[in-house]
């Protein structure tokens, strides 16, 4: 297949640190490829403790002395909006690069473009409305809340939507004030290189913003245990959230984790079949099925079964697979020959585990790339693995039930609890089922269409925290509370020789 390379690659990806490009201390590299081509397209720095102790000491400073955390929130959320407006000049762009690293259909990043824009301008908007409480004690006091930024935010981000998953972090820690040291996933550096440019250009000043590439054993890990970085946000799989959780222990930092999913999309009888046949084929297959909040298990109730697995696998046949490049192409190429073996070893699994009804193996017409055809197992039992396991492929498992109970053992009868989408319209068993399914976040009748301003977050081994709207705020903030008396003290009165009572 050609390959479309996109014009004007950089010739090596940097790191930015203090407001300039720079290579790694010891001059490693290493290699990134693309995922049509499996072939090296670029070096990108390898960094190690000696580059993030540079950009730690660059985020420090600019936090302790710079104007950043100073700033009015009107004129931080000056130049964040401007962020989002060069983000949205440049989406096209950024959707190329994107695609050509990632394999992502480019439809589907510039759509990812998008997003990372309106995370800018969503956090902007939110600290120039932002209030906090204030308690009153009648005649006596006034507590308040008073927000600080807390320091230098380390940003651990991984290889699916790398750079809408980005401005998650880096929107809601800029605009409370703190400054960032960002630890993109090693897979997909490129796009992440272009934050540099748009946060010079839109006024935030060097030394706030600052990127460390490298392998997450190097970089990710020297981050962690960074003792001037008190807060770590990472997106990635759950067994390495294990691992950061362990290693920030010591340190007591302040950990987000938005870690792995298996989420179950339950479609009863009742429910309309045509709209939940969209929703599910759509919300495994998009983003190559590499996306944490893929309903990668479908639960159906019996009565309706046979007729939605056959045309659920009618569909998934019928799913463009193509080249990343082509607007065409509604799957495209999975990010990296890594990911693409342990997806195909899924496949083989699966063949033992359930009935293959779709894919199963390479698509006809594409000898190379890290292809895999929209695969569909029916008849997945519970202990099954490819039930049990993160795929993050285009690979479902799809699986009957009976009753309310068995779909609800079901869906929760995994150790993942990020998402649930939920079909029917009987009004009781929606929200019954929504309130009692082991899921951070619940779609009901709808595919992942997310309002920015809700929780986003995962339970069991999804994660750990809330971030979206104001979650991410408290987050990136510490809350100190005030406390001021009016009028007199309330003290006992130690030391004074009389029965220890108040002064009054
Ligand atoms: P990963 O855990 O392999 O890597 C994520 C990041 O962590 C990378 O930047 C990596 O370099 C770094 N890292 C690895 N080891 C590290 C260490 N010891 N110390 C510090 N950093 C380290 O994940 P991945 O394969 O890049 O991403 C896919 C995973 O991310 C999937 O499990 C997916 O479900 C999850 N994910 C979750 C969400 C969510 O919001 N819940 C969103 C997107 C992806």
């Amino acid at each position: 297949m050609t390959q479309h390379v996109p014009a004007a690659l950089p010739d090596r990806i940097r790191h930015y640190i203090d407001g300039a490009f720079v290579d790694s201390v010891d001059g490693d590299t290493f290699d990134v490829l693309d995922p049509v081509s499996n072939e090296t397209y670029v070096q990108a720095a390898a960094g190690k403790q000696a580059d993030v102790d540079l950009a730690v000491a660059a985020a420090k400073r600019a936090f302790d002395e710079g104007p950043w955390p100073r700033l009015l929130p009107r004129e931080r959320s000056r130049i964040l909006h401007r962020v989002a407006d060069a983000v949205e000049a440049q989406d096209a762009r950024l959707a190329e690069l994107e695609s050509f690293d990632t394999g992502l259909p480019i439809t589907q990043a510039l759509g990812q473009a998008k997003r990372a824009a309106e995370n800018f301008r969503f956090f902007a908007d939110l600290i120039v409305a932002q209030h906090d409480d204030t308690y009153k004690v009648p005649g006596r006091q006034v507590n308040y809340v008073n927000r600080k930024p807390i320091g230098v935010a380390g940003l651990i981000t991984p290889w699916n939507t790398p750079f809408m998953l980005e401005s998650w972090k880096l929107a809601p820690a800029l605009a409370t004030g703190n400054t960032v040291v960002l630890k993109p996933a090693e897979f997909t550096p490129l796009s992440a290189s272009l934050w540099a440019d748009i946060f010079r250009d839109a006024g935030v000043p060097d030394g706030v913003f600052n990127l460390v590439n490298g392998l997450g054993e190097d970089a990710g890990d020297a981050l962690v245990k960074h003792p001037d970085v008190p807060l770590i946000s990472f997106t990635g799989e759950s067994s390495t959230g294990q691992l950061i959780f362990a290693n920030a222990a010591p340190f007591l930092k302040g950990l987000s984790m938005e870690l792995g999913g298996k989420s179950p999309a339950v479609v009863f009888a009742d429910a309309d079949l045509d709209d939940a046949l969209d929703a599910t084929v759509f919300g495994v297959f998009s983003l190559n099925g590499e996306r944490c909040t893929a309903g990668s298990r479908i639960l159906v109730e019996r009565s309706v079964y046979d007729d939605f697995v056959e045309r659920y696998a009618e569909r998934a046949r019928n799913i463009v697979v193509g080249h990343p490049n082509d607007p065409a192409t509604e799957v495209g190429a999975l990010v990296h020959p890594e990911h693409y073996e342990k997806v195909m070893g899924y496949v083989e699994i699966g063949k033992t585990e359930g009935r293959l009804v779709a894919g199963g193996g390479r698509p006809e017409g594409f000898p190379t790339g890290n292809y895999v055809a929209p695969t569909v197992f029916a008849d997945v039992p519970p202990t099954a693995r490819i039930f049990q396991e993160e795929i993050f492929g285009p690979v479902v498992a799809i699986t009957p039930f009976d009753s309310d109970e068995e779909a609800l053992a079901l869906a929760n009868d995994t150790k993942y609890g990020l998402a649930a989408y939920i079909w029917t319209n009987h009004l009781k068993r929606a929200h019954t089922f929504s309130q009692n399914v082991q899921a951070g976040m619940v779609w009901l009748n709808s595919n992942n269409v997310r309002d920015l301003r809700t929780p986003f977050g995962g339970v069991k081994a999804s994660g750990l925290g809330h971030e979206g709207g104001y979650r991410s705020i408290d987050f990136y903030t510490d809350q100190q509370a005030v406390h001021i008396t009016l009028n007199q003290a309330h003290s006992p009165r130690f030391g004074t020789g009389g029965p220890l009572q108040a002064a009054h």
